[in-house]
């Protein structure tokens, strides 16, 4: 008889819970799993991919435009909220299905259902029973902020409700800087609506290369998005079917929506880890170690409850490690060095490495080479949005620290261009790469220019 129920519990079937459960079952661990709400978890219900359908919808109103320039007679057809979001509802039921298939097959038995951590060794589910398990996984992501003392804060909406809402919004305000706010501006302002976006510093996306932050703007103002900066607001009315808000600098806002994307916090709340011993950090992230493991030997945690890289391949990746350590006998450990991540606005930014202001702040001396050009496609097209791209080099060693992109297919040249600063690859083996022509990406090779 064994000493527990199962060997692990994961608690929550997001990215890093679903590949965890699934992988230390394929080591004949005897797995259980619970979600209380979709399987797939923020990124397949609510984050990346119905975000990245709604990107591909949002970049044809420009496509269409663009159109003109190649030939084609077209007027600008009309958008249908209502298809795209019920294509797209179609889509995450698909997958939806896929993931929780993927447990059953792995042999992993599904409560569809909250757990909570009643112990170092125990779980209890939502419906009264009490589980044992050798090791407990903790994989309950995060969730949105607002300011809950914000005067009006109930008329806000975030990310969460933002793919369900019955009609597009004519006038949406966005609230934030980073990687959503300026995702949901630039996918709103493709599809039609009029789109403003408020953001407490003087440029989005801190923590980013500034040469693209800036370009990124730019773009964002050349297709119509209105940038509020230096600005917060101070309080939200509902007038009627419209939103007000009022910002501390004393602007007026109106629109039928607004979006609070400042940040996310690790979904910890009620889930019984301090009564249990697990220490959480100032933001109630679970404090980890290098093998995901708490301050609990036998509770551990991946993911964005952890608070460590939030993006999705981190989770998976974290996930895999925990299963193939604990029960593979196969110990590993994430590597967070050099991941490569996009912002799919449009233009959209790809990034891997450092900065250039990371680099010099570390001390080292660097050689930015960097190219600003309008693209093939936009010279029929008659845009003027120009494509950034940026190597920061090490000035000593000739090794590329890092790669920024602004421009099409940013996030594709990026996953690529990772490789190779994996490999310790230097600026002289970018050279000696043959160019691929005509291709943008062909540019990362043939910068011979310090800047
Ligand atoms: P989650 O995927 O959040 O899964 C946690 C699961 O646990 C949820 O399903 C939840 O219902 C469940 N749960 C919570 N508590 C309990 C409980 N007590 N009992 C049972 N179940 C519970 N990342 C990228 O890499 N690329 C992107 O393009 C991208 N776009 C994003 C867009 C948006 C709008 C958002 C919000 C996020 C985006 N992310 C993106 C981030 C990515 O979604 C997360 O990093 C990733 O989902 C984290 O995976 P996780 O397993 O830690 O948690
Ligand atoms: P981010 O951390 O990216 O950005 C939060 C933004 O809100 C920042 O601009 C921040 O400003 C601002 N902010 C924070 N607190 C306040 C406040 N009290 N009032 C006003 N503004 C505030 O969070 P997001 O919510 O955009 O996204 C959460 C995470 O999800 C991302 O960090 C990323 O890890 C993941 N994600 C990844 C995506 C991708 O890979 N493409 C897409 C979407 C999400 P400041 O910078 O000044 O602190």
């Amino acid at each position: 008889m064994p000493a527990f129920d199962f060997d692990l519990f994961v608690i929550g079937g997001g990215s890093g819970g679903v590949r965890a459960a699934r992988i230390a079952a394929g080591h004949g661990a005897r797995v259980a799993i619970a979600e209380e709400s979709r399987f797939g978890g923020t990124c397949v219900i609510r984050g990346c991919v119905p975000k990245k359908l709604m990107v591909y919808a949002a970049r044809y109103s420009s496509d269409f435009q663009d159109a003109k320039g190649f030939g084609w007679q077209t007027g600008l057809p009309s958008f249908d909220w209502a298809s795209l979001i019920a294509a797209k509802d179609k889509e995450v039921a698909r997958l939806e299905k896929l993931y929780r298939a993927g447990q059953i097959n792995a042999g992993v038995t599904v409560f569809d259902m909250r757990a909570t951590v009643a112990g170092p060794q125990a779980l209890r589910l939502a419906d009264g029973s009490e589980i044992t398990a050798g090791k407990i996984l903790v994989a309950t992501g995060g969730r949105p902020n607002v300011d809950p003392a914000l005067p009006g804060v109930e008329h806000v909406i975030t990310s969460d409700k933002i793919f369900d809402l019955p009609e597009q919004p004519r006038q949406i305000v966005v609230a934030g800087g980073g990687y959503i706010a300026v995702e949901f501006a630039s996918i709103f302002a493709g599809l039609g609506s009029e789109v403003t976006l408020i953001y407490r510093g003087d440029k989005v996306l801190r923590g980013f290369d500034a040469g693209l932050r800036e370009g990124l703007m730019e773009a964002m103002a050349a297709r119509g998005i209105r940038l509020v900066m230096g600005d917060v607001f101070t309080r939200i009315e509902k007038r009627g079917s419209s939103l007000v808000g009022t910002t501390r600098c004393g602007e007026t806002l109106m629109a039928d929506r607004i979006l609070f994307a400042i940040g996310r916090s690790p979904n910890v709340r009620g889930l019984g880890l301090e009564e249990a011993g697990v220490e959480l950090d100032a933001v109630g992230a679970v404090v980890v170690d290098g093998q995901s493991r708490s301050s609990v030997p036998s509770i551990f945690a991946v993911g964005d409850v952890t608070n460590r890289v939030n993006l999705t391949p981190v989770a998976i990746r974290e996930g895999h490690a925990f299963a193939d350590t604990q029960f593979g006998a196969k110990p590993w450990s994430t590597n967070y060095a050099n991941i490569p991540t996009a912002v799919f606005t449009t233009p959209e930014l790809g990034t891997v490495g450092l900065s250039e202001e990371t680099a010099r702040a570390s001390g080292a001396n660097v050689d930015i080479y960097e190219a600003r050009f309008r693209p093939m496609r936009n010279l029929l097209a008659g845009r003027d949005e120009r494509t950034l791209m940026k190597l920061v080099v090490d000035g000593e060693t000739g090794r590329v620290l890092g790669v920024h992109v602004l421009g099409p297919d940013a996030a594709e040249m990026v996953q690529m261009a990772a490789i190779a600063l994996n490999v310790g690859a230097l600026k002289a083996d970018f050279d000696r790469t043959m160019a691929l022509h005509p291709s943008a990406a062909e540019e990362l090779v043939t910068l011979r220019t310090r800047r």
